[in-house]
């Protein structure tokens, strides 16, 4: 199988790209990432050299650029590529429209013209909006984002929806819960706190701390998309999650904890606007129909990655850029 995965040099596009090759090594993939902030080589090193894998630096927005790689033969396209920090959506939606959206729909037109065999759309649980302290999402639940990160997924989810209402191409959306492990930017909760707290720098904790979200390792996630790809009933939507809810302060009392550090790092700080208070999946639908099971537990999942990243600090040095310092100093203030 062919696949040409987008946004492979991201968090969990890079971690699905070291799956997937470990667990179809006749598999081929072409990787197609713009590299932005998000985007990190680093993240591939690994798999660098395997003749099945191979990286093309471009725009899921460029048509010209993706040509090519489409006339050569391609049987899955995985949308994984994405603007996909919330707060940076707030600052400026912009992007996150351009982006998320108009470069699904270049991709699904090139899926269209040149007669794919499947498009994979990787989608999140935000599209949902937000949930009182009971009930879970459900691929029945209505779309009502409250983000501009999550209103623009959930434009592209509705423009993969019509490719095969309109068109007849074969699609599946996966909409799933916070992911967590190895190579996550360190804008991103879990991450940032470790970061922080080895640095002994305040852990900024938005609003109360309480909004609780579903914690996907993301491997897990992976083996997900991955039953979707070989065997997801055409058209349909899966949702994924680890069923696994935590509060924000849970989730850096645990790193507090694991990396001997005192709780008076927390500082609380100004809550995001339009803040969700608590997300939870339903995944009965992928592990009744695709034999889905997650295999890690929050517990593990969460010492594995402290233990991680306090193994690849070199690699937090490096994905820490002189833009992404400007942005933290934007969004936390000098701490
Ligand atoms: P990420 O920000 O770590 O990676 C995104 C990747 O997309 C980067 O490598 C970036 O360079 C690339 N990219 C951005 N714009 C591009 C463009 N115009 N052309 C080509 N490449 C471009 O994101 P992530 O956390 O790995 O998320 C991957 C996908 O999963 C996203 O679609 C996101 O919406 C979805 N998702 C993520 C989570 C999560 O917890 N991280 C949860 C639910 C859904």
């Amino acid at each position: 199988m062919k696949l040409l995965v987008t946004g492979g040099a991201g968090f969990i596009g890079s971690n699905f790209v070291h799956y997937c090759l470990r667990e179809h090594p006749q598999d081929e993939i072409i990787n197609v990432d713009i590299l932005t902030y998000a985007g990190n080589l680093e993240n591939l090193r690994l798999i660098d050299s395997n003749p099945n894998y191979r990286f093309v630096k471009a725009d899921i927005t460029d048509r010209a650029a993706l040509e090519p790689l489409f006339q050569a033969g391609i049987d899955v396209v995985v949308n994984f590529a994405a603007e996909s920090h919330v707060d940076r959506s707030i600052l400026d939606p912009s992007i996150f429209v351009m982006t998320n959206i108009m470069g699904t729909q270049v991709l699904l037109d090139l899926a269209k013209l040149h007669g794919i065999a499947k498009f994979v759309q990787v989608s999140t649980d935000e599209v949902y909006g937000t949930l009182g302290e009971t009930g879970l999402f459900t691929e029945e639940t209505p779309l009502q984002a409250n983000s501009p990160y999550s209103a623009s997924k959930a434009g592209a989810d509705l423009l993969v929806r019509a490719y095969h209402e309109t068109f007849g191409l074969n699609v599946n959306i996966t909409r799933c819960s916070n992911n967590y492990g190895p190579y996550q930017f360190p804008e991103k909760l879990i991450p940032l706190m470790i970061q922080n707290a080895l640095a002994d720098k305040s852990l900024p904790v938005y609003g109360d701390g309480l909004n609780i979200r579903d914690w996907l390792y993301v491997e897990d996630h992976c083996s997900a998309i991955d039953l979707v790809i070989r065997k997801g009933r055409t058209g349909e939507i899966y949702n994924i999650g680890g069923n696994n809810e935590r509060n924000n302060i849970q989730v850096v009392n645990t790193i507090l904890h694991e990396l001997n550090k005192p709780e008076s790092l927390i500082t609380y700080v100004q809550d995001r606007l339009g803040h969700d208070r608590r997300y939870a999946i339903d995944a009965t639908k992928i592990s009744e129909q695709l034999g889905w099971k997650p295999k890690h537990n929050y517990e593990s999942g969460i010492l594995e990655t402290i233990r991680w990243y306090l193994s690849n600090l070199e690699w937090m040095e490096q994905v820490r850029s002189g833009a992404y310092q400007q942005y933290y100093e934007k969004q936390y203030g000098e701490r």
